[in-house]
């Protein structure tokens, strides 16, 4: 896929905006061709170097853009050149998916295999086990803690669990739940 096709899909925008926040978006969002320094990039786009360098070593942490020094003989000073690696996106994204799926079917699972109780004073909610403990009585403020039914929890998460599955053409055979 071009940089540019990567760029407008809403997905990739949302992962880059999570990786380097809304500081770092206008760096992640316009990777040049070839290599670039920070100090460009900062002029080009009219940033702080700071964010600019901050952006640049997020995205090198996930394997989305690499560097090279060098050395000016005279001053002795470094220079970092980097390069973006956009090709990394799409497979980066797909291990993100699959931890998601990963810890929702777990997440569903406890859901679906506990009790709770709700104080709806205070929106705490409680374990069957801490309820009893508590005798049934919130130890905030002392009402009455009410039976708490998840299902649409559970249900919500199913329907997020068949999307992940979908876009990963993950089985539901290959996975021990029940959806
Ligand atoms: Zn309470």
């Amino acid at each position: 896929m071009a940089f540019e096709d990567l760029l407008e899909d809403p997905v990739i925008q949302k992962y880059l905006h999570e990786l380097v926040g809304p500081k770092g978006m206008p760096v992640a969002a316009a990777p040049p061709d070839g290599e670039v320094t920070d100090e460009e990039l900062a002029e080009e786009l009219d940033l702080e170097l700071n964010d600019v360098r901050r952006a640049l070593f997020i995205l090198y942490e996930n394997d989305l853009a690499s560097y090279r020094r060098l050395r000016d003989e005279d001053s002795g000073w470094l220079t970092y050149l980097w390069t973006f690696q956009y090709d990394n996106i799409p497979e980066n994204l797909e291990e993100e998916m699959y931890r998601l799926h990963d810890s929702l079917v777990e997440r569903r699972e406890y859901e679906a295999t506990h009790e709770f109780y709700l104080c709806e004073v205070d929106s705490i909610r409680f374990e069957f086990g801490e309820a009893m403990e508590f005798g049934f009585e919130c130890p905030e403020c002392g009402s009455a803690l009410e039976s708490l039914d998840n299902d649409r929890l559970v249900d919500a998460m199913d329907r997020r669990i068949g999307e992940l599955r979908d876009e990963l053409n993950i089985e539901p055979e290959e996975v021990d739940v029940e959806v």
